[in-house]
């Protein structure tokens, strides 16, 4: 026998008398053992990845979608199960609160609790189906807002993965039947878009007194955009239309835009131009992301022009925006399809001749103080049930005459104008009284301007 084989016996020798020993022998077996299972275990972790991949479809709905709080809300609803598995499994045992609350014109505030399934994961049984829901939220936060960043992950067996068209058609349809007879009117967090408290009963537009024929010359405006989506399209035009309103506060500019946004079935999206952080950057792209079906309400379009003058006068733009930033908004690519803005002012001298564009302002509407014809109008609303002949509408009329209140009678020489918004605090706090109406008139009489 050669050395080299002699050598190679001697070890195997070595370890058969390794072996033999029972305490090596032991830590052998264990060692075995715990590769073994490593092994299977990662063997068990690799068929059932590969399962998931095979077997189960996923969908992940990112926070910033617009299906995501629908989906929330489909899952919160009820939906009972009769087989005793279903029963066990589908219970969701941690919810989470979101409240809204209003603020009702009489004062007491009304809040509303809307439950919705926690952070976590869920099962839940819909039609024949098990979803597996997982709401997380992410560790990394939003860089713009400093969010978490927050998803939902529905899963299924492939075998049912048509079940989700089913999901998302529900849950959009329930969002939609919730808001019915609503109007949604979203306000800007961060870099958002969020509803503004409890979803409001549409106001209709009879309750909003315009002068004659203004309010018609408004909604058949629109109406007449929304139709004519092919003939924006075959002209390769951005399909946008944009109104200014503009005349002093409390004429019903806002209350207006809201019954406009209700008669179409619209929600509206409110941002302040004058609000400190609204910036060129942020109102771009806020405005490349309106929530579907929306007006687009840019209140206070004059503070844009404000800003550029004390930009221009002394460098400082102090956070807000800019007249340049509101046209590139207006102008920049709008994600959604249709845009209808609306732009008001209480400060049209301010407004800059740039902004009358087609697509950025198309129509400009003065709304602005009582007109005798509003005047008679607001008073056959409040009073038109007990003042059959119209015998103390013409009395309240004569009286608002003599003391010179209206702007379509003493245009000119001396101003002495009302509001609408003053004309409907008299009738409220008079509600049963027309006598206390006539004769506090004179408390319209707002501080005299100067001519
Ligand atoms: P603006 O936006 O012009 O400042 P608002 O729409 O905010 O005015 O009106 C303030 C309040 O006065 C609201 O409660 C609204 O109901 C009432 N109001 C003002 N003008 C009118 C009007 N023309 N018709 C009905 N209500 C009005």
């Amino acid at each position: 026998m050669s050395e080299p084989a002699a050598s190679a016996a001697g070890s195997l020798l070595d370890v058969n008398g390794l072996l033999e020993n029972p305490v090596f022998a032991g830590g052998f077996g264990l060692a075995s053992l715990g590769a073994a299972l490593a092994f299977a275990r990662r063997g068990a972790l690799a068929s059932a990845g590969l399962i998931r991949r095979r077997l189960l479809v996923n969908v992940e709905i990112s926070r910033q979608d617009p299906a995501y709080p629908w989906i929330l809300a489909w899952l919160s609803e009820p939906r009972p199960q009769t087989s005793f598995l279903a029963k066990r499994l589908t219970r969701i045992n941690k919810l989470s609160v979101t409240t809204a609350t209003s603020t009702t014109p009489n004062g007491p505030t009304q809040a509303s609790f809307f439950l919705q399934p926690g952070y976590g994961r869920h099962i839940v049984k819909y039609k024949h189906a098990y979803i597996a829901v997982n709401r997380e939220k992410q560790s990394t936060a939003k860089t713009n807002t400093g969010e978490p960043h927050e998803t939902l992950e529905l899963t299924t067996l492939y075998a049912h993965r048509h079940i989700f068209e089913d999901v998302f058609t529900e849950a959009r349809g329930l969002a939609l039947r919730a808001n019915e007879g609503k109007t949604v009117v979203y306000s800007v967090r961060n870099f958002d878009w969020v509803p503004l408290g409890i979803p409001r009963r549409k106001r209709p537009l009879a309750s909003v007194v315009l002068d004659k024929g203004v309010k018609e010359d408004i909604v058949n405006d629109a109406r007449d955009f929304l139709a004519r989506r092919q003939w924006y399209v075959d002209r390769g035009i951005p399909y946008r239309r944009g109104y200014l309103l503009y005349g002093p506060p409390g004429s019903g500019k806002s209350s207006f835009i809201q019954a406009l946004a209700g008669e179409l079935d619209y929600s509206v999206a409110m941002i302040n131009l004058s609000e400190i952080g609204v910036t060129d950057d942020k109102l771009a792209f806020l405005l490349t992301k309106l929530p579907e079906r929306s007006i687009v309400l840019l209140e206070d379009a004059d503070s844009a022009f404000v800003n550029r003058r004390r930009r221009d006068a002394d460098g400082y733009s102090g956070g807000t925006v800019t007249f340049s930033g509101l046209l590139n908004a207006l102008d920049g690519l709008s994600a959604g399809e249709e845009r209808i803005a609306f732009l008001t002012t209480n400060h049209i001298e301010l407004l800059d001749p740039a902004l009358i564009r087609p697509g950025r302002v198309d129509m400009m509407v003065r709304i602005g103080e009582a007109t005798r014809y509003q005047a008679a109008q607001m008073w056959d609303r409040f009073y038109g049930d007990v003042d059959h002949d119209g015998v103390n509408r013409e009395r309240f009329l004569a009286r608002l005459d003599e003391l010179g209140l209206f702007r379509d009678v003493v245009e000119g020489a001396n101003p002495i104008r009302t509001s609408t918004a003053a004309i409907q605090g008299l009738f409220l706090f008079n509600k049963n009284d027309m006598e206390g109406a006539i004769n506090m008139a004179e408390g319209l009489i707002p501080q005299k301007l100067e001519a």
